[in-house]
């Protein structure tokens, strides 16, 4: 099997012209890297965010597109200002221009989408122009030519086999002659309308469009050595993991280890594709093998956390030994594409917290009024936020005896406000509040991994 490898480079490794140079090196330094998937420049989509929801008076949206001028800018001052580069940054800047004042006056998910994706598109040009002066042959194309999702603007669903075919034909053949720069985060529905993935989303692209090009490896560049035992801006005794299995990392991702979109590892389980994460300003210190199998197997891997819970507690007399009420509340739920994470029942009452995987990239809140309402109708219903997730990753954990009184005797000065465990091997999850989830990590971490 001939070697390919997809390199997808996060928002800071492409934030400036030094930090691109690194990323060039990476790519020229390994042959079998023919596909690389960028971010916007670190800051770009916040601002293109805030410009997106339409809220900002002339002066503050003036600013905001000063700055991003400035970003993009400075880039293409690096690059020489070279004319065919800097016409499309223009031009691409002028349309951000006008999509934010028509944003004020109006404001869409659709709009939405199309803007917050210009920070890609100006990455990429960059990029390419980049690795041709650096002496490559290299090829920009428009993503939106190949991921193919639905029409859910502000976090869309690929569409698998029609972005396989777009791939295959329109990238398969350029594969052999020249490096192919796209962007992440963003694809097209079938009308070509520009949809988003959900914030942080470049990563599962990488991992989508490495799929369906049949890709050895995927490498996911970001501003750390790997993925650490937690947090490393929050603990500072986390420690790289040289190699870890794909339902750990998937954990991880899923419960809050930003490093990872929470969907990434989804397309390289189902095709056994072994992801790679590393530093780009540091290759050299290495990184962390995402794979089905590891050696080592610990009980306790990782600690993440994820910031912002919503805990929504439904209560109603009627559920005593009743038949179908959870099957009406997760109907409503799913009617609003809305999934839960964890679940407590009791008699009369049932405690969930909502999935906020790949949140609404123009940062829309999940739990809309609308949904209150439809729920307020069934039963009495309280929500309660200022809540942080807490996920402790590991192996066997369902079928070892202990677990239970070694994690929580190291946590008895805090209050537990829900906990789930057994579902699977691999987790054990609780929410704590938001004041305490740095000292609860802390703990635990040093009790029990550290
Ligand atoms: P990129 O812009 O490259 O996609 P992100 O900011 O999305 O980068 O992800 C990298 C960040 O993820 C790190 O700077 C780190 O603070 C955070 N992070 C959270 N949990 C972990 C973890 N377990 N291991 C490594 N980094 C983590
Ligand atoms: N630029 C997008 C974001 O900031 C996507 C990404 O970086 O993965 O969310
Ligand atoms: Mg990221």
């Amino acid at each position: 099997m001939t070697a390919l490898n997809v390199a997808k480079f996060g928002g800071t490794s492409v934030a400036d012209a030094t930090a691109m140079n690194n990323c060039a090196d990476i790519v020229l330094g390994n042959p079998a890297t023919r596909l690389v998937v960028l971010s916007a420049s670190a800051g770009v989509t916040n601002l293109l965010v805030a410009l997106a929801q339409g809220e900002l008076n002339d002066e503050e949206r003036a600013e905001q597109l000063a700055r991003l001028q400035q970003i993009q800018f400075a880039i293409l001052n690096d690059l020489g200002n070279p004319p065919a580069v800097q016409e499309a940054i223009l031009a691409q800047l002028a349309e951000i221009e006008a999509m934010s004042r028509q944003a004020c006056l109006h404001t869409d998910a659709e709009l939405a989408d199309r803007l917050i994706a210009c920070g890609e598109m100006m990455s990429t040009r960059l990029f390419t122009e980049l690795l041709t002066q650096r002496g490559a042959r290299a090829t920009w194309i428009d993503v939106r030519q190949l991921m193919r999702t639905d029409s859910r603007f502000g976090k869309a669903s690929v569409e698998l086999d029609a972005t396989r075919a777009q791939c295959q034909q329109q990238v398969g053949p350029l594969l052999g002659d020249s490096i192919i720069v796209t962007q992440g985060f963003i694809g097209a529905d079938a009308q070509g309308r520009t949809t988003t993935l959900g914030r942080g989303g470049s990563d599962y692209s990488a991992a989508l469009l490495g799929e369906a090009l049949g890709a050895t490896s995927i490498e996911i560049w970001t501003d750390v050595p790997g993925i650490y035992t937690t947090d490393p801006r929050l603990v500072v005794h986390a420690r790289p993991i040289p190699e870890i299995s794909f339902a750990e990392a998937a954990e991880m991702a899923t419960f809050g280890a930003k490093v990872l979109h929470p969907s990434t590892l989804q397309p390289a389980v189902r095709s056994d594709i072994p992801v790679f994460v590393g530093s780009s300003k540091d290759p050299a210190a290495g990184g962390t093998w995402i794979r089905a199998k590891t050696d080592a197997t610990p009980l306790f891997r990782a600690v993440a956390l994820r910031r912002n819970q919503v805990l929504v507690t439904l209560h109603s007399p009627n559920m005593f030994h009743a038949y179908g009420f959870l099957a009406e509340v997760f109907g409503i739920l799913a009617r609003h594409r809305i999934s839960v994470d964890l679940i407590t029942t009791s008699e009369v009452s049932v405690s969930l917290t909502l999935d906020h995987t790949g949140s609404q990239s123009n940062g829309e809140a999940t739990l809309s009024d609308k949904v209150l309402a439809e729920l307020g109708e069934l039963c009495k219903v309280k929500v309660e936020s200022g809540l942080t997730l807490v996920a402790l990753i590991g192996n066997r954990m369902s079928e070892m005896s202990g677990v239970g009184s070694q994690v929580f005797a190291t946590l008895e000065d805090h209050n537990i406000r829900m906990i789930c465990y057994g579902a699977s091997a691999h987790n054990l999850c609780f929410l704590v509040g938001e004041s305490e989830a740095t000292a609860v990590l802390n703990k635990l971490h040093q009790a029990l991994i550290g």
